[in-house]
């Protein structure tokens, strides 16, 4: 909803009002009403709402995690077995470092 409002404003005293005013309502001024522009920055983002499910953690560890073998022993080890499809591992090292 995107709402260009503008107030009309009295150079006198400030006053604001929705309308435009020949004389101001508050000092009795003439010809003292100008129009000011507002950025309203009301977003509501409450319409995307999350809606997570609680899983039993006995669901969860029924998942069956199946380790591919990198072909190296010590490899595997550190992995818990070796890779796992679908997650990421990075595999680093320092050179020099040994
Ligand atoms: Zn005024």
């Amino acid at each position: 909803m995107a709402k260009a409002n503008t107030v009309f404003v009295c150079s006198n005293c400030g006053n604001e009002s929705s309308k435009w005013f020949g004389r101001c309502p508050a000092c009795n001024e003439w010809n003292t009403c100008y129009e000011e522009k507002l950025t309203s920055k009301t977003n509501s983002k409450s319409g995307t709402k999350k809606v997570s499910t609680p899983v039993k953690l006995n669901d969860v560890k029924k998942q069956d995690i199946i380790r591919t073998s990198t072909g190296f022993e010590e490899l595997d080890r550190v992995l818990g077995g070796g890779l796992v499809k679908g997650s990421l591992t990075l595999v680093g090292g320092e050179p020099g470092i040994r």
